[in-house]
């Protein structure tokens, strides 16, 4: 297969506004690939697409997309637009299966009509349940205990069908626990009603809430509360360029755990997030929140070996800093 300059290559985005997607534009802008960004803007923002076209549009909307497709004839798609809320897949699934699942086939149908054979998927960790091993490597058994875990494996068992059916290759990263923001904090996670650690502990430091619940401190673990393997948001878009080049350069199929292999306890990640903004803010130790496994830490020896992918800023410090000078600048804006 000839090798494709960047510069020749057009990526189409879902989901390109939102936190993770803007993170993965930017990361294909600075690697000299063409963008366009189709997003709803549901959770995403306008401003957050530093490179390429911006299509407001919908999965939903089969019309829309091929309008897209047709502009802007991309040789590859990367399908970031899902909703990701755990608790909320556990009321409402069918919105889950039909945005996260049947809007991925939608994507595909058309994918497929417009002759895009090289198509990357966002996944997550969430698709393993409650691991039986730590490290979890990727051959581990799928067994979400959530709608929101379910919805992503049966898009990944969509893809391999594909993979077999149609000429047709995909790499789906299964993402861990993502986090922080641009270096210069001009793009970074925005959420009304924030669930993750790490911002809840930001928002706490800056008075926007009155105190961090650590949930459970019974696991376990050394010290009772879990353990979460935190990858750099910079350093998971990253992963995509390789992966998008890995798949341009002909290869496989293929899935990767996203993460640095190795984890942090609740109790370290609140200690670091008072450290790196000086602020002590108030905490209490509460129950066990559903749902939620012990410890999930990544095996990442694949996608070392096969993508050659090595972490620049596995730090939790340099995750929180960057989540923190990024937060204070959303809460002035
Ligand atoms: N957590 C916590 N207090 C919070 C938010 C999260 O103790 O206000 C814990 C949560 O129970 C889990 C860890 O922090 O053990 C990471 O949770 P997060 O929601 O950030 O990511 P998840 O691992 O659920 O995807």
């Amino acid at each position: 297969m000839a090798l494709l300059s960047p510069g020749s290559v057009t990526v189409l985005v879902t989901g390109g506004a939102g936190y993770i997607g803007s993170h993965v534009v930017k990361a294909l802008g600075e690697a000299g690939y063409r963008v366009a960004t189709y997003d709803n803007l549901s959770t995403g923002h306008d401003w957050a697409v530093l490179y390429g076209d911006l299509v407001v549009g919908d999965l939903e909307d089969k019309g829309r997309l091929r309008e897209a497709f047709h502009l802007y004839r991309p040789q590859a798609v990367m399908h970031f637009a899902a909703h990701i809320m755990v608790p909320e897949s556990v009321k409402n699934p069918l919105k889950y299966y039909r945005n996260n699942t049947v809007n991925a086939v939608n994507l595909l149908e058309v994918s497929l009509d417009f002759e895009v054979e090289t198509f990357i998927f966002s996944s997550t960790a969430a698709v393993y349940g409650i691991p039986r091993e730590i490290p979890i490597g990727e051959g581990a058994p799928l067994e979400p205990i959530n709608p929101y875990g379910q919805s992503k494996v049966l898009v990944e068992r969509i893809l391999a069908d594909c993979a077999q059916a149609y000429p047709f290759r995909y790499v789906s990263l299964r993402y861990f626990n993502v986090g922080g923001a641009d270096s210069q904090a001009r793009i970074g996670q925005v959420s009304p009603e924030p669930t993750h650690l790490i911002t809840r502990a930001l928002k706490t430091a800056l008075g926007q809430i009155d105190r961090l619940e650590i949930y459970g401190t019974d696991y376990p673990t050394p010290d009772g509360t879990c353990i979460r393997d935190y990858i750099q948001v910079d350093d998971l878009a990253r992963a995509h360029v390789l992966a998008l080049k890995y798949l341009l350069a002909g290869g496989q199929s293929r899935v990767f755990n996203c993460g640095y292999g190795h984890g942090y306890s609740v109790r370290e990640v609140v200690e670091k997030a008072k450290e790196v903004t000086g602020v002590d803010f108030p905490v209490v130790e509460g129950g066990r929140r559903e749902g939620d496994p012990p410890a999930l830490v990544a095996d990442t020896g694949r996608i070392r070996r096969e993508l050659d992918w090595h972490p620049q800023w596995d730090d939790l410090g340099y995750i929180i800093k960057t989540a923190w000078e990024w937060e204070k600048r959303w809460s002035t804006r």
